[in-house]
């Protein structure tokens, strides 16, 4: 979503989105900081350094302009303005089997952001499965989903069970997962909860599906 549109739903938003100050301390105060932008080094040199979240529609002068008024940036050069990135995915929901497949060709396999999954771990993980089922089905196996109470098998599952009609790209989150029985309230206690379970239901998934020791997680 483009910055602009985040400050414009809220006063606080960029603070909870890409400008999260959490953990960081300002070293001229010591206190924690009220928000901040995270600059990544884009050159060996450092010399050009990219604001890492700051996707955006605003005009060039106008990107000038604001930007400028973060403190450290008033006299930075900008060389490079920012944009929005167009996410191209297939509609898995609606084209593609259960090991995210062409319907119609169980050894044509996608994975990646291209599925409708976002994110660095998603992709690559979906791109280690494909890589499994693929070897599985060249020795006349048949392909495997971990169960939904991993993250990655509810990811699947979100693939497979989304509406077609309004699918929508899916990072890995918490809210995926089948709740815990009973239910667990303390936040962090049941995170902590669901990540034992994940882990223990992929042992038992690897193993029974002879990839116990396969550096799948
Ligand atoms: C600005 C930005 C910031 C992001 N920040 C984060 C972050 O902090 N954390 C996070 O987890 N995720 C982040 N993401 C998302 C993350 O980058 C993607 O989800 C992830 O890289 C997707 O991996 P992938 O391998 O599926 O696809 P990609 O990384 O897009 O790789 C696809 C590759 O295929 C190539 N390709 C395309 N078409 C063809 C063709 N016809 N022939 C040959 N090659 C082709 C492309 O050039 C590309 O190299 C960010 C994305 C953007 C745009």
């Amino acid at each position: 979503m483009p910055v602009e549109e985040m400050a414009r739903r809220g006063r606080e938003t960029l603070r909870f989105g890409p400008m999260k100050p959490v953990g960081l301390r300002d070293p001229r105060t010591g206190r924690d900081a009220y928000a901040i932008a995270q600059l990544r080094m884009e050159d060996r040199g450092g010399r050009m350094w990219n604001l890492v979240g700051f996707q955006t529609r605003l005009r060039t002068k106008e990107q000038q302009r604001v930007f400028r008024m973060i403190p450290g940036l008033a006299d930075a050069d900008f060389l490079r303005w920012g944009s929005v990135h167009r996410n191209a995915y297939v509609n898995a929901a609606a084209a593609l089997t259960r090991h995210l497949s062409l319907r119609d060709d169980p050894m044509t396999l996608f994975a990646g952001q291209l599925t409708g999954v976002e994110g660095y771990t998603e992709s690559s993980a979906t791109g280690l499965l494909a890589g499994i089922n693929l070897a599985r089905m060249l020795a006349g196996e048949e392909p495997v989903v971990p169960p939904p109470t991993t993250m990655l098998g509810a990811l699947y599952r979100y693939m497979n069970e989304a509406d077609p009609r309004h699918f929508q790209p899916m990072n890995a989150n918490f809210g995926l997962l089948d709740d815990l029985d009973p239910p667990v309230r303390d936040k962090r206690r049941k995170r902590e909860l669901f990540a034992e379970r994940s882990l223990r239901v992929l042992d038992e998934w690897s193993a029974a599906n002879g990839l116990a020791g396969a550096a799948i997680a």
